[in-house]
């Protein structure tokens, strides 16, 4: 067996956690797809209630709040999505919707950027989505709070872009809820501490452009802020 690298490679950055100098370590970016019924309608979509559905991101595309996002390759219509991030804490695997706040270490602000003429081409040639949503820097997030400090219920979720509202909602129009989304990802994944899941988003959104400043909140989180570097 080899005993040492041949060379370096990009890794995730620790991610902050509220009231704790220690770092949480990202396992797995999970993403959950038309979690918000008015998003689903405004993408020309219908929720299906039998199941939600995932994708996936690199954790070494992650940007933390204060940072900036380089304007990826090979898109003319990259969005921002504002989510609710859950960040894991504890083993879960085929656990209850009851058993789901066990599992729970705490809560941020997150993005999920999307190049969407990239996901609009592939779903219309039926092609899976990676292209569209898996790439450098294609996740922001703002620092962690613990489970012990945050319930999700009606908070306000909101982005802005150069300090307009573009997008808004509240955590309980998800149409998975947090215990949901937990217990059923938890039926195909052996989730670990360090797995990230990415709740879905609420109408409205839209592209942005180099130079822009994002400000992404949900109501008793820390909000997360990223600006929009020139393009790749
Ligand atoms: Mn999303």
């Amino acid at each position: 067996m080899p005993t040492a690298p041949l060379f370096d490679v990009p890794v995730a950055p620790l991610l902050p956690v509220e009231g704790v100098s220690a770092g949480f370590p990202v396992h797995r970016i999970f993403c959950v797809g038309r979690n918000y019924a008015a998003h689903a309608a405004e993408m020309g979509n219908t929720i299906d209630r039998a199941a939600p559905f995932y994708f996936t991101k690199p954790p070494t595309g992650l940007v933390l709040s204060g940072g900036t996002m380089t304007y990826p390759p090979g898109t003319e219509d990259c969005h921002h999505e504002i989510e609710l991030v859950i960040a894991i804490g504890a083993p879960a695997f085929r656990i209850t919707v009851e058993e789901a706040a066990g599992v729970i270490f705490g809560y941020a602000v997150g993005l999920d950027m999307t190049r969407r003429d990239l996901q609009q081409a592939a779903k219309d040639k039926q092609r899976p989505w990676d292209m569209g949503k898996s790439f450098e820097d294609s996740a922001g997030i703002g620092p962690i709070k613990r489970a012990s400090d945050f319930v999700p219920g009606r908070q306000r979720i909101e982005l802005t872009v150069n300090d307009a509202v573009r997008q808004e909602g509240e955590l309980s129009e998800m149409v998975w809820s947090v215990p949901e989304v937990i217990s059923h990802l938890s039926r195909y994944y052996h989730l670990t501490p360090g797995d990230l899941i990415y709740t879905g988003t609420p109408s409205g959104v839209g592209p942005v452009l180099p130079g822009d400043r994002l400000v992404g909140s949900v109501e008793g989180l820390s909000p997360l802020t990223v600006a929009i570097g020139p393009a790749a």
